[in-house]
């Protein structure tokens, strides 16, 4: 945890950092200097070397850090990721009170991937009773329009969660309903910090006040279907891999403070004054000596580093004695329960006491918009309704990942042109923007920068406007950057140029288009019966079932795939991969016409893979590139129509994941499965089990006509399908979302046999 502000804007009046025990906040900087920064993120990145640790995790935190400002701001994560990255994965992640938010604020954190989580009490009464200016003013507000910033499609992946600190004197149902309405992808929900010096107020009869309130709001959670990820409740669950407040797991957080001191974790500051100190910092001490300190060993040991309470208690497991600093006592130090005891076993208790049904009925999820796409996704399929939500919240990513690419180089005829089109012929443009291989082009110019070492991508936005001018009909005149000696035109084909310009002007004109590079002009006039002209390789598609496939053998960014892709195929080649094609997606509509709806809602383009002698038979999807699969050009149609569905479930899920988090980030679970020798991620397990679902209902249909073999393979991925989602329900590693949605696919698989298919 860095400090990089050490003030605030807000004057919370249960800010742990200001108002309780520790003031060492007043001897400290305002800001973090740059040197400060430079030696911390040295160390950081010294220990992630010297232990080879795959992951760290670097939090911005103060005070405010956003009162560091943009410049500020950049120049802290410019330093982090330059010094850290070569050697690890930098999980970088801030928590803000959100005042201070802006656009601009939002596409820095967008462009250096930094995941955010705003403080928020809930509805304006809870927020305000701590959560206000110096003045007395209120800041929900403000908070509300920081958080609406942060679920706009284009910084939605940077938007981490909620911070909610608890006042049993406010409404837990008000509370938990304005938490909902912001849509967060995580809350957490905190005790107010207390001692036994200093206890929690426990206003009213009742002697578990936490407790209750809390109990009231899980019950109301679970009932409503477990909306959003609470991770208390998660984490109190039997199993449920606890938090820094709960469980027994090693504390991993050390804080680096303004000053460049070495610190034990912040909550300390409620204890005593001066509490959190270690005599350590980050000019003179690594992280190892750092770790050595006394109060950061002593929360290695597990269970034995409780109290004697502690160690006798049923639910050590899970409490784990609740947060460090709730269990300070002048006297016994931290030798003792959390002061929260009673309120831990009771919660524990009522937790236990009413869970949420194993296997949910569908039609208890359907409560929101959320519960119906999944559920309606994990019958193995999706409806022609789901596939369109899909492909038009895909196409939403592109637009604003356009965008961004606008906002690096500013507006450009290129944009002004696409504008344009996009009022005068929006389908044009649409029909560009939703081909696969658009945005892995965006996101490799975004990527592509100094910073990242990544080789720089010609910009895409003139070739596009080309593009849609061509579709549109709109004589426009642009100038179009060369790659690798040609220009490729999205959705239409791509031109050798005889030179080696860095750029050629391309008019648009009826039919065609005609290129002007220094002295020599070229026509291209886009006739599908004429032969081509010179180095001129239109695209080609094929009639299937569903509508059109294009087979994409020319665009460069159909390199997506992590392995080779087949060159440009020959003309014979080209055509008898139309013809398996259009006959597998014949078989596909046979044997699971449920799928092959959903392969009509969403399948635009096949890209044919490289052949391999040694892996004859391969099939790919791409994250980024939605819309598209990648085949090995020549299996017979039935394996073909496998090949199709099966990598379609990749796609679908691929999209599913861009709109939720169903797997909890950042756990590092590996999970052994029955199809892979080597155990495999989490998210990696529930894309196979997903596929799998899909290729078992495949082979059921067959079975019913042929038998023989189509029985063995549909019971042994039945049998993949069942090992693997029981492997992912009990690994605790999905969120609430997740659970939802594997437990959903159980329910199809054992409710109707694999599902209708
Ligand atoms: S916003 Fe956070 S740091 Fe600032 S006063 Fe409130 S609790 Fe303290
Ligand atoms: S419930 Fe109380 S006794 Fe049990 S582990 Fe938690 S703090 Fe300790």
């Amino acid at each position: 945890m860095l400090k990089v502000h050490s003030r605030c804007d807000l004057s919370c009046d249960h800010c742990y950092v200001y108002q309780h025990a520790d003031q060492t906040w007043r001897d400290r900087p305002v800001r973090m200097p740059p040197a400060t920064v430079r030696a911390a993120a040295r160390r950081i990145a010294e220990h992630a070397r010297e232990h080879e640790v795959p992951v760290v995790h670097v939090v911005l935190h103060g005070g405010e850090p956003l009162l560091l400002g943009a410049a500020g701001l950049r120049e802290v994560l410019a330093e982090l990721r330059a010094a850290i990255t070569p050697w690890t994965t930098l999980d970088l992640r801030m928590q803000t009170n959100g005042v201070l938010l802006d656009e601009e604020l939002c596409r820095l954190l967008v462009d250096y991937d930094v995941r955010v989580g705003v403080s928020f009490d809930g509805d304006r009464a809870a927020n305000d009773r701590h959560r206000v200016f110096a003045h007395g003013g209120s800041s929900h507000d403000h908070v509300r329009r920081a958080l609406a910033l942060l679920r706009r499609p284009e910084h939605r992946a940077s938007y981490a969660g909620i911070l909610c600190t608890i006042d049993v004197r406010n409404d837990p149902d008000r509370v938990y309903e304005a938490l909902v309405a912001e849509s967060p992808p995580r809350v957490d929900l905190l005790l107010p910090h207390a001692t036994w010096d200093h206890p929690p107020e426990r206003p009213g009869p009742g002697s578990t006040p936490y407790a209750d309130w809390l109990g009231r709001l899980h019950r109301r959670w679970v009932d409503d279907g477990r909306p959003v990820s609470i991770r208390l409740f998660e984490a109190l669950r039997p199993g449920g891999g606890g938090t820094e407040a709960f469980g027994l797991a090693p504390a991993d957080v050390l804080v680096i403070e303004a000053d460049g001191s070495w610190e034990q974790v912040d909550s300390l500051k409620t204890t005593y004054h001066g509490a959190a100190g270690t005599g350590f910092d980050v000019f003179d001490h690594s992280v190892d000596e750092a770790a050595r300190h006394p109060g950061v060993a002593v929360r290695q040991d597990g269970v034995d580093g409780l109290c004697a309470t502690c160690r006798a208690c049923p639910v050590v497991d899970r409490c784990g004695g609740g947060l460090y600093a709730h269990r300070w006592r002048t006297g016994s130090g931290f030798d003792n329960p959390s002061v929260y005891c009673a309120d831990l076993l009771r919660l524990i208790d009522s937790v236990d006491a009413y869970p949420q049904p194993a296997h949910p009925a569908p039609t208890q999820w359907a409560d929101s918009p959320v519960d119906e796409v999944l559920d309606d996704l994990a019958t193995g399929h999706g409806s022609p309704p789901t596939l369109a939500l899909l492909a038009a919240t895909q196409l939403s990513i592109t637009r604003a990942l356009l965008a961004a690419c606008r906002d690096r180089v500013g507006p450009t005829a290129a944009w002004e042109l696409l504008v344009h089109l996009d009022q005068a012929a929006p389908e044009a443009v649409r029909v560009v923007l939703e081909h696969p291989f658009v945005r892995p082009w965006l996101v490799h110019r975004l990527d592509s920068s100094p910073r990242s070492g990544v080789r720089a991508a010609v910009d895409p936005l003139p070739a596009l406007a080309v593009a849609a001018a061509l579709r549109a009909g709109v004589a426009a005149v642009v100038t179009v950057p060369v790659r690798g000696g040609a220009i490729t035109v999205p959705t239409l084909g791509s031109l050798t140029l005889p030179d080696s310009a860095e750029s050629v002007e391309v008019t648009v004109l009826p039919g065609g288009f005609r290129i002007r590079d220094g002295s020599t002009e070229q026509t291209v006039l886009l006739d599908p019966i004429a032969p081509p002209p010179p180095g001129w390789r239109p695209t080609r598609d094929v009639s299937v079932p569903g509508g059109r496939l294009l087979v994409e053998d020319g665009d460069p960014y159909r390199d997506c795939y992590g392995q080779p892709v087949a060159p440009r195929l020959e003309p014979s080649a080209a055509r008898a991969l139309g013809r398996t094609l259009a006959e597998a997606w014949r078989i596909a509509h046979r044997d699971v016409p449920a799928h092959a709806a959903a392969l009509d809602g969403g399948l635009r383009v096949v890209v044919p893979l490289a052949p391999d002698p040694v892996r004859p038979l391969r099939s790919a999807t791409a994250r980024h590139a939605f819309g598209a699969v990648a085949v090995t050009p020549d299996p017979d149609p039935e394996t073909m129509a496998v090949l199709l569905v099966h990598e379609w479930q990749h796609a679908k899920l691929g999209a599913v994941l861009d709109l939720y988090d169903l797997v909890a980030p950042g756990q590092g679970t590996l999970i052994r499965v029955p199809w892979r020798p080597d155990p495999r991620p989490p998210e990696g397990v529930l894309q196979g089990v997903y596929a799998h679902l899909a290729v078992t209902q495949v082979w059921r249909s067959r079975a019913a006509t042929d038998g023989g073999d189509a029985s063995a393979h549909a019971a042994r991925f039945l049998a993949w399908t069942r090992d693997g989602v029981d492997a992912l329900l009990a690994s605790r590693s999905l969120t609430a979302a997740g659970e939802r949605f594997v437990g959903q696919m159980r329910h199809a698989l054992e409710e109707t046999g694999v599902g209708s298919g």
